[in-house]
């Protein structure tokens, strides 16, 4: 399909493609194929104020009913899937079959938050005073601003924006200035959404478009209780402690550097499937892409060579083509952030397996590059540093302790596996002792998480968590409450205050 085409079947019309600031390119073949408006900062106090206004209306809403709006938004999303799939893999890239999973994962997160809607359960709590109840009660906390990256340009959103409805705070979401396409594409089928619901507020649900400054007007508002940014490290550098500063809540889903260890027991078909996954999937631009191996000594070669071979298999090319398994990085800035990195380790005495420029029988004009194997002699500078696109480095262990320190050894902490048969290795490696990132994993590979869980990471990773589990609470505010239903006002503790 023509990226004219992919255009007009996911609902634009010319009329919003042209004239704006924001030039819009795919990453296919650089194609210019949008110029959009970008909102202004002097509009922002507006859009904030409107939230507000929605917030009041909504909080009173019940939760099954703001449920309800959910419901019909996976529904719209379903019937829409191909064609905001196919915006994805034109605005990002990404091939048909992962376009296709990132708008499956926003329709599973609007389940998962419909029934959320029936079951923000508090606690009762026994009470040491006679006479009385203690009891936890989960109150909407305002708007959530959602800031989020080019690579999951929309099912971050979704992750953030379902469960913020359902606790009862609307949103106002900041997409990438890298994928404003898709963040519109996602609002058309949110405003038939809210048409079917019916009697919304005004300014539920709103989108701005543009680059940091605009994000900054949401990180430094009062009346933006939560912000939920995604993106790198730098990024979550500026904005958490500016969210901290005002007494904000931020939810901070930063980089990761996710690692697999792999033992001699591992079952080596399927390390070798998952291996390569996640490391050439979605161009190594998923912030849980495999990044470091950490492999036994004992079959660290025969892994490096059959993943030499897996690797010179991989169809690389459009990514509307149905066989591609690898499409282009997201513009030629990021595949030369790929070449210094590769320099650097080489410099750092690695041996480099691939990552050569690709021209030929792909589309001109884009950014393709064949992934990279990098055997490294030590976790090294360049290791320890998130390099956004498909380079694996490899590293030997000889003992399962230096491994999980290896592991360790980096400043990120989102996700983290484990190939191995042997039971102890499996259980140490998910204990307080073992990997310290927000994910952990045995015989699966570091990505592609499912939305039942909780999905964030530790240290320069940001601490948020979203999604699944109770990461609701994070768009909740906690009220702790006392009933006394006696005829007496005693103290706790035993405290005697008679007058
Ligand atoms: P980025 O940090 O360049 O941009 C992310 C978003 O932050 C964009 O919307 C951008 O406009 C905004 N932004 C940048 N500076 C800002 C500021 N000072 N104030 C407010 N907003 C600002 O990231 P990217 O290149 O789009 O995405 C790739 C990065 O995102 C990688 O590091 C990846 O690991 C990370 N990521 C993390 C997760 C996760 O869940 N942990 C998920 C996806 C991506």
């Amino acid at each position: 399909m023509t990226h004219a085409a992919t255009l007009t079947a996911a609902g634009f019309t010319s009329a919003e493609l042209t004239g704006g600031t924001l030039t819009v390119r795919s990453p296919i073949d650089g194609a210019e194929v949008a110029h959009i408006t970008e909102t202004r900062v002097e509009e922002m106090g507006e859009i904030i104020a409107l939230s507000q206004a929605a917030f009041r209306q909504w909080r009173e809403v019940p939760a099954p009913r703001r449920g309800e709006l959910v419901r019909l938004l996976g529904e719209e999303l379903r019937a829409a899937k191909a064609e905001l799939g196919a915006l994805v893999t034109l605005e990002v890239g990404k091939i048909t079959s992962e376009g296709l999973g990132e708008v499956q994962e926003m329709i599973d997160i609007c389940d998962f938050a419909v029934g959320l809607s029936r079951q923000i359960y508090g606690l009762t709590i026994a009470s040491e005073r006679p006479g009385h109840r203690m009891m936890e009660t989960w109150h909407p906390m305002g708007p959530c601003g959602i800031i989020s990256a080019f690579n999951f340009p929309v099912a971050v959103w979704s992750w953030n924006a379902a469960l913020a409805l359902v606790c009862g705070d609307p949103v106002i979401w900041k997409p990438s200035e890298k994928t404003p396409l898709t963040a519109m594409a996602s609002m058309k089928i949110m405003e038939r959404a809210l048409a079917r619901f019916g009697d919304a507020p005004e300014g539920l649900v709103q989108l701005v478009i543009g680059g940091p400054a605009i994000g900054e007007a949401l990180v430094a508002s009062k009346d933006v209780p939560i912000i939920s940014a995604t993106g790198s490290t730098r990024m979550g550098a500026i904005v958490g402690p500016k969210v901290a500063a005002r007494w904000g809540r931020s939810i901070l889903e930063l980089g990761g550097n996710n690692a697999m260890i792999v033992a001699p027991s591992a079952d080596l078909d399927m390390a070798v499937r998952a291996i390569v996954f996640s490391a050439v999937g979605t161009a190594g631009q998923r912030c849980t892409s495999l990044r470091r191996l950490i492999v036994h000594k004992s079959i660290h070669n025969e892994l490096v060579a059959r993943l030499t071979k897996a690797y010179a298999s991989l169809p690389i090319g459009d990514p509307r083509v149905g066989t591609t398994l690898i499409g282009p990085l997201v513009d030629h800035a990021s595949r030369d952030r790929m070449l210094a990195a590769l320099a650097a380790a080489k410099a750092e005495g690695g041996t480099v397996h691939g990552g050569q420029t690709v021209s030929s029988g792909v589309p001109q004009g884009g950014a393709y590059i064949a992934p990279a194997l990098v055997e490294m002699p030590a976790q090294t500078a360049t290791v320890k540093t998130e390099t956004f696109a498909p380079i694996l480095y490899v590293l030997s262990y000889d003992d399962f302790a230096e491994a999980i320190a290896l592991q360790n050894d980096v400043p990120q902490g989102l996700s983290s596996c484990i190939f191995t048969l042997n039971l102890r290795e499996a259980e140490a490696f998910l204990t307080a002792a073992g990997s310290d990132c927000g994910i952990a994993n045995v015989n699966i590979g570091p990505s592609g998480a499912e939305i039942g869980g909780a999905f964030g990471g530790e240290k320069e990773t940001g601490g948020g968590r979203e999604s699944g589990s109770d990461a609701w609470r994070g768009y909740m505010r906690r009220q702790t409450n006392t009933i006394n239903y006696s005829a007496h006002l005693p103290l706790a503790q035993g405290v005697k205050f008679d007058f």
